[in-house]
């Protein structure tokens, strides 16, 4: 056994299973510190979401446990990391750190000048990929450049990808004990008001959850996933692994891997698994575009943009947030979102539309909504999906391209049952007017017993007017343009 100790910093990759750095850090044979740090909203770092509390809450009690059964501990701290590891350090003369790479300019600011000033130190210090298929500077056009455009930038990804050799979890380590904070202490549970009780019946934090999720999506949806995964309407028709991804519980590499070989094995229909695939692609090409464009989450990637009149409204961004638009779809999701910390991928571009097209608010203020409500938040999706739909980013849907809520409503949600679960004051009105309660009559409306302006809004805006209105705002963009 070699002397000194190794800390492995745990960031986003909560897991034991297929996680390079912890394997490595085992792997020295040295004792083991694994330690995580709750760190400050400074230095340029986006603090957690509310939602992302609640899960990270959930994910480290996850992880402690996968640690003790190996005769470890998780270390918590709270703090300045750059602090923490040099207090750790010299408290128990470890000699090296490892970690898994993150790829936000701020903590990857962070990341390089420790490892600069602990190399200095002659500590020995190794970063790798647990989070990504492939790094962000790895894929690149015949000119060099990083792609703008998703499906070249896929394909590139597909014809050249090696899967790497999966590392098994780690059964036993080798512990150093250091002194850590309470985890209850921290206060990652939200309060005033608790949104969070109902979390628990949709979701399972941690490896284990990660895993069920991924081996019953694949043995009970994904060879029809290219047709349901439009269908909000359908429990499970997705995988719901984006929080699970998001905090790392589980790789991509792994569901790679798990679908690769259930296609080779003719157990899954290949086509609609490829689809299920290319979706995991999406979140890389997100980080491709944060990687090189670190302001992602504030900044229009397409800077004509900066001429859009967007318009200033409390009270339609209030209406947006808490699902009381008047157009049950954005409503629906809006509060699917409140409620479970999550909302499906097709009424995601609906309401970001929506609040960008049909309330021409600016995207930020939604991006902001979601970072604080989802519990999959991610830096890199979720900025590039609402510059995306709001026709702002690179490879983004035309701004002109405004959605229509209410044909989006019955084309997606056809049977209706989104909506009635998530707008029981609409449940009775038949499908016809489900999407656009205003065209009822009011025998009909007195039948479901809706009033409109009590017992559900009526629309904020007008359809027609708002889609004026946005490719109105459209022009400045395009008169900026050629001026
Ligand atoms: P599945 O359909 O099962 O897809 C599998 C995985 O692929 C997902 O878990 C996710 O990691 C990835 N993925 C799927 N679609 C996309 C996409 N369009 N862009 C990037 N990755 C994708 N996804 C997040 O993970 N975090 C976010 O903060 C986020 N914000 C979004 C904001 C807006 C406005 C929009 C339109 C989309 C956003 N997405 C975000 C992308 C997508 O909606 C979610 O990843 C998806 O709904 C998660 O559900 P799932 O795990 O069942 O997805």
């Amino acid at each position: 056994m070699s002397d000194g100790a190794v800390i492995i910093w745990f960031r986003s990759d909560l897991r034991v299973e297929d996680n390079p750095a912890l394997s490595a850090a085992i792997e020295t044979g040295k004792p083991v510190i694994p330690l995580y740090v709750l760190e400050p909203e400074t230095c340029g770092r986006r603090g957690l979401g509310g939602a992302s509390k609640w899960w990270l809450d959930k994910s480290l009690k996850s992880l402690s446990s996968s640690i003790e059964r190996m005769g470890g501990q998780l270390i918590l701290r709270a703090g300045e990391p750059k602090d923490i590891i040099e207090n750790i350090i010299s408290a128990t003369g470890a000699d090296a750190i490892f970690w898994n790479r993150r790829y936000g300019e701020a903590e990857r600011n962070i990341d390089s000048e420790l490892k600069e000033k602990l190399s200095e130190q002659g500590l020995s210090v190794r970063s790798f990929n647990g989070c990504l298929l492939t790094e962000p500077w790895t894929i690149k056009t015949g000119s060099g450049s990083h792609f703008r455009v998703f499906t070249p930038y896929w394909k590139n990804v597909r014809a050249n990808y090696e899967l790497p050799e999966a590392y098994p979890a780690p059964t036993e380590m080798i512990f150093h004990k250091v002194e850590s904070d309470a985890l209850v202490d921290w206060g990652l549970h939200p309060t005033k008001p608790d949104w969070s009780v109902e979390f628990d019946a949709s979701w399972t934090p941690g490896e284990q959850g990660a895993e069920n999720r991924l081996t019953d999506f694949l043995e009970r949806a994904v060879s029809a996933y290219a047709v349901d995964r439009n269908r909000p309407d359908l429990e499970g028709g997705t995988s719901g692994l984006s929080p699970h991804l998001a905090f790392g519980e589980i790789a991509p590499t792994q569901i790679w891997r798990a679908t690769q070989s259930r296609i080779a094995s003719g157990e899954i229909d290949e086509d609609s698994a490829m689809v299920f695939l290319s979706e995991i692609g999406w979140r890389e090409f997100s980080y491709v575009l944060l990687y090189h464009y670190p302001d992602l989450a504030d900044e229009n990637y397409n800077k004509n943009f900066s001429a859009m009149p967007w318009r200033e409204s409390n009270e339609d961004y209030k209406a947006w947030c808490e699902g009381q638009t008047g157009y049950p779809i954005v409503d629906a999701g809006m509060r699917q979102l409140w409620q479970t910390g999550w909302m499906h991928n097709r009424v995601r571009m609906i309401v970001a539309s929506f609040l960008t097209k049909h309330l021409l608010i600016k995207w930020q203020k939604g991006e902001d909504w979601f970072w604080d409500t989802l519990v999959d938040a991610d830096p890199a999706s979720n900025a590039a999906s609402w510059q995306w739909t709001a026709g702002t980013g690179a490879d983004a849907a035309p701004y002109f391209r405004v959605f229509n809520p209410i044909t989006q409503g019955q084309k997606f949600d056809a049977t209706g049952d989104y909506v009635r679960k998530w707008c029981p004051e609409l449940a009775k009105l038949p499908n016809k007017f489900l999407f656009s309660p205003w065209e009822a009559d009011p025998v009909t409306l007195a039948s479901a017993s809706v009033t409109l302006g009590e017992t559900y809004p009526h629309p904020i805006v007008e359809h027609k007017i708002g889609r004026e209105r946005a490719l109105a705002a459209y022009e400045e963009v395009k008169a900026a343009k050629s001026s």
